[in-house]
């Protein structure tokens, strides 16, 4: 049996050993806390045979997780450097592949899932500095996943899970609510990582929808009303829509189709309601 990764004293180790500096500009904050990595497996409900992206596995902490629970892992690092480490660390466990590569760049389902149509689970603690980006890329690129676990900050994943009225209410959570159904699963504080982050994290768990929650007529003008509403949120929602170059007359026949008071602001605006501009406008332009 291997030695768990996931303790100080091993992966401080494994640090000296191939001489690795952690890359702050990566967004390198390996976990040291085995229960973290315990709660991520199961929160991701991991069991024999699942097929799992991993996205940035660093020295391997979270994969030897994955690993040890029957996962068929595919992990994507960018830093090459980790390559060398990861081939010694992970070493024996057959069911894990490493590649080199950006998530950002790399065709994911030419190069990743190819011709296996299994489903996907995504695990992964994120590299802070691009957590929203990646997160867009995966759902929006219509990929077949399941669920995403991924370790976020705390700030993040608030805004994920937010429900209109509040502050932390904006495209992003009307996004991740549309493609998913998202869970704060437990906060994690700094002390669990080496170097420890300036803030606090979480892991989210999203459950991919089979169905979406709301029925559009085209979901392109879904997206820009959202982006639109959020663009300036001190604006009216009529104000908004009119700075992203829609008419006078546009607005005025979208919010009187709807029946929604364009004197609202969009963090205020609920999915349904966001759905009801989209249909209207997409009905007036067509
Ligand atoms: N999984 C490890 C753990 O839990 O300890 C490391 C997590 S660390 C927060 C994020 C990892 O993502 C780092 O190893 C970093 O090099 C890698 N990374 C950063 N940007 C990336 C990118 N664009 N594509 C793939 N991996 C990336």
């Amino acid at each position: 049996l291997k030695p768990r990764i996931a303790q100080k004293d091993v992966t401080l180790h494994i640090l000296k050993t191939f001489g690795i500096h952690m890359s702050k500009k990566l967004g390198q904050n390996f976990l040291i806390d085995g229960s973290v990595v315990a709660g991520i497996v199961s929160a991701a409900k991991v069991s024999p045979g699942d097929a799992v992206l991993e996205i940035g596995p660093g020295i391997g902490t979270l994969t030897q997780g994955l690993a040890e629970a029957g996962a068929d892992v595919t992990a994507v690092e960018l830093d090459r450097r980790l390559l060398t480490v990861l081939a010694k660390t992970l070493a024996g466990y057959e069911n894990v592949k490493i590649l080199q590569g950006d998530i950002l760049k790399i065709d994911i389902s030419r190069e990743i899932i190819g011709g296996n149509y299994k489903n996907y689970k995504v695990v992964a603690n994120l590299p802070y500095y691009i957590t929203t980006p990646i997160i867009m890329k995966l759902l929006e690129d219509r990929l077949p996943i399941e669920l995403l676990v991924t370790m976020v900050q705390k700030e993040v994943a608030e805004r994920m899970v937010a429900q209109p009225g509040g502050k932390d209410y904006g495209a992003l959570s009307v996004a991740v609510q549309y493609y998913t159904v998202p869970e704060i699963m437990v906060v994690v504080p700094p002390a669990s990582f080496i170097p420890p982050p300036a803030v606090e994290s979480a892991v989210i768990r999203c459950t991919v929808r089979q169905e979406p929650p709301v029925q559009l007529f085209d979901e392109k003008y879904f997206f820009r009303v959202v982006k639109a509403a959020f663009a300036q949120r001190r604006k009216t929602l009529s104000n908004a829509l009119k700075a992203a170059g829609l008419t006078k007359t546009l607005v005025d026949d979208i919010l009187n189709s709807t029946g929604i008071d364009g004197k609202r602001r969009g963090e205020q605006l609920s999915q349904a309601e966001f759905a009801a501009l989209a249909n209207a406008w997409f009905n007036v332009t067509r």
